[in-house]
């Protein structure tokens, strides 16, 4: 029987173990090193990363395992859309202006820190030492302090700018590494100052329009994409975790706000998720609770069935890509820490040892950003569906007098007309309000030429605004966002974490227990010995292997098998296939499974089928093992 993984990972990964094994074997490495070690480099290449082979490899897999659980499999549009955009663009979408961190700058070493990491991280750090005795001198917390510590610590993410202000105050924390005191927070844009989108979203919501026609019309739909995006992280220092340039893929589905219904609810809605809701952080609550999806909808935790749908969604992906249950939560984003247009924002959480790291984000983000895109372009971004029954409606209608308009608005009246095409009901009965009490109307409109003023003033010669009946055979709506968003560097890294773990009888033996599917080589083929008639075989196998789709590498160098095994284990290798003397003889070769080590033994034929079967995921090891002959006795290292 294998042994599991977390019986043998135990809580906490040695991390700089575990990251030297991912570093000699190449999964990634830190980029432009050359030059950061040479002595007249003055440079910052922290958050910058490179993948190697085995991480490429890795990375594709993810992506390819993503693609299908989510566009395959929903139907969803793909697009590929340019990283590069207008300024413009991201001024509409609020990312330049929005989107702040707080960080603090250490005056006397000029380093910032992100201000709700430095309180966590402090604050953490008081409580390893006060309530574990971890250093003789430390004080011990009294009880009060403990719970008031473990209280701030649940309701992290709700402190805004001020609050965490008055914590770094209150509780004297400092910069760990100086013990200086640290300026109190500023806002600090990640966006504006790379210049380049924090996601794909941006261009999935500008083609909304195309995509709807792509998808005829029909409502609900989801767009996807994966590309690359940027973030100016000041301090990034936990590894592959926050970087500066990572894949993101991303999912924007559409839906009718007053219909969040999904239509494949039922094949999600029984599996139950550990959650985390705002009102247990508020709390001071950090376990999660575990609900069932439905449960979770009809109670109002999560907020509709397309968000709980994606959710299922999201887990059936993570425990697909090998993630361990027991380390994964959903949280619910605080009411400070969600965008005010957003309606409800939960996080796939997964424990590593830098602490729980949100890995996939999936909010609703109601119809705002069709809606100022729309609204900065007069694009309308709407979907109108047949009504079932027609029914009369009463109807503001704006009419400019163009004639009017044209010469005293000269270039802006097109601007004007637009604005005044895009106002909803509300707006218009308001401004005719203002027009029948005052004589003028205030129109708000998009920057003018000028670039002076955002508010023109109508007046009744100019502008008429009526009121009629009309028979409506057609609803518009603009639909809502839900937008589930994947790291795909921090699911990878977390992974690796989690499927990392070291032989019970030699804690040297790394070993990576990554789904086949995953696995950068499904396959290592090694001839017993150097013989010469062995390692044409060996070669030859892998060959074939390969042309049935399997990636496999040989390692006919000339250390011992054990060794050679120990190798392939330590970059994921699920399978090993042995070509010995009796291969020489019949035609039979050994089949080895990395986690158990167990062998068994069949023709080439039934080994290449098995081992097709193992990786498409059709077959299970234990059949193999019921269907060929099991090889006993030998122990790896005394093989050869
Ligand atoms: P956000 O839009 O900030 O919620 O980010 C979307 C997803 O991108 C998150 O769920 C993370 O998985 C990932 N992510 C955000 N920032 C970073 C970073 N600095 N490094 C790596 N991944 C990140």
């Amino acid at each position: 029987m294998a042994p599991t993984l977390s019986t043998l990972n135990g809580d906490q990964v040695d991390r700089s173990v575990f990251e030297a094994v991912l570093k000699r074997r190449l999964f990634f490495t830190e980029a432009f090193e050359i030059y950061r070690l040479s002595p007249d480099y003055k440079g910052d290449n922290r958050g910058l990363f490179d993948y190697g082979p085995p991480g490429c490899a890795l990375l594709a897999n993810i992506v390819d395992v993503w693609r299908t659980h989510f566009v395959l499999e929903e139907n969803m549009l793909e697009v590929d859309c340019t990283v590069i955009t207008p300024a413009q663009v991201l001024k509409t979408s609020g990312h330049v202006d929005k989107f702040a961190d707080w960080m603090c700058k250490d005056p006397v070493k000029g380093d910032y820190l992100r201000a709700d990491h430095l309180v966590e991280n402090v604050l953490k750090a008081r409580l390893e030492r006060g309530t574990k005795g971890l250093l003789k001198d430390s004080p011990r917390l009294d009880e009060a302090t403990i719970a008031e510590y473990n209280g701030i610590l649940a309701r992290i993410d709700n402190y805004d700018g001020d609050g965490l202000a008055e914590l770094i105050k209150q509780h004297d924390i400092r910069n760990p590494e100086t013990n200086n005191e640290v300026l109190p927070p500023i806002p600090f844009n990640l966006i504006r100052a790379c210049l380049s989108p924090p996601g794909t979203a941006q261009g999935q919501f500008l083609n909304f329009k195309k995509l709807l026609d792509c998808n005829q019309g029909v409502m609900p739909f989801a767009s996807a994409s994966i590309g690359k995006c940027y973030r100016n992280e000041i301090s990034p220092r936990s590894g592959l975790l926050r970087v500066r340039e990572f894949l993101l893929a991303e999912i924007e589905h559409y839906v009718d706000p007053e219909n969040k219904q999904h239509e494949r609810f039922s094949e999600v809605s029984g599996l139950s998720l550990p959650l985390l809701d705002r009102e247990m952080q508020l709390s001071g609550k950090t376990t999660p609770r575990t609900m069932t999806i439905k449960q979770a909808v009809e109670s109002s935790v999560i907020d509709n069935e397309t968000l709980g749908y994606f959710l299922g969604r999201v887990l059936l992906l993570l425990l697909k890509l090998g993630i361990d249950p027991t380390k994964l939560r959903f949280r619910q984003h605080m009411a400070n820490e969600m965008a005010h247009y957003a309606r409800d924002c939960w996080d796939a959480e997964l424990l590593t040892s830098y602490g729980w790291i949100e890995c996939v984000g999936c909010a609703d983000r109601s119809a705002y950003d069709l809606t100022v895109h729309s609204k900065h372009t007069g694009t309308p971004f709407v979907v109108r569906e047949a009504l079932p029954e027609p029914v009369k409606v009463d109807e503001w209608q704006a009419t400019l007098n163009k004639k009017l308009a044209g010469p005293r608005f000269k270039q802006d009246a097109k601007t004007i007309q637009t604005a005044l095409s895009a106002l909803d009901q509300p707006t218009l009965a308001t401004l005719s309000a203002q027009l029948t009490a005052t004589g003028t109307a205030t129109l708000t409109v998009p920057l003018l030429s000028d670039g002076t003023t955002t508010t023109v003033p109508l007046p009744r010669d100019l502008l008429t605004i009526t009121k009629s009946t009309r028979l409506l055979t057609t609803r518009t709506y603009t639909p809502s966002v839900i937008e589930p968003s994947f790291g795909i560097g921090r699911i990878l890294y977390s992974l690796l974490e989690h499927v990392y773990w070291s032989r019970p009888d030699d804690p040297a033996r790394a070993v990576l227990s990554l789904p086949a599917a995953l696995a950068p080589t499904k396959v290592l083929v090694v001839p017993l010995s150097a013989n010469a008639q062995l390692t044409p075989l060996a070669h030859r196998l892998a060959a074939r292997l390969r042309r049935a789709g399997i990636a496999s590498n040989v390692d006919a160098s000339s250390a011992g098998i054990g060794k050679r095994y120990a190798r392939n284990d330590e970059v994921g290798t699920p399978f090993g296939v042995t070509v010995d003397f009796e291969t020489l003889r019949d035609g039979s070769v050994t089949l080895r499974e990395r986690d158990s080590m167990v062998q068994v033994r069949g023709g080439e034929e039934e080994v290449v089928g098995a081992v097709r079967a193992l990786v498409e995921g059709v077959e299970t090891w234990e059949g193999v093992m019921a269907r060929l002959k099991v090889v006993v006795g030998k122990k790896e290292d005394e093989e050869e």
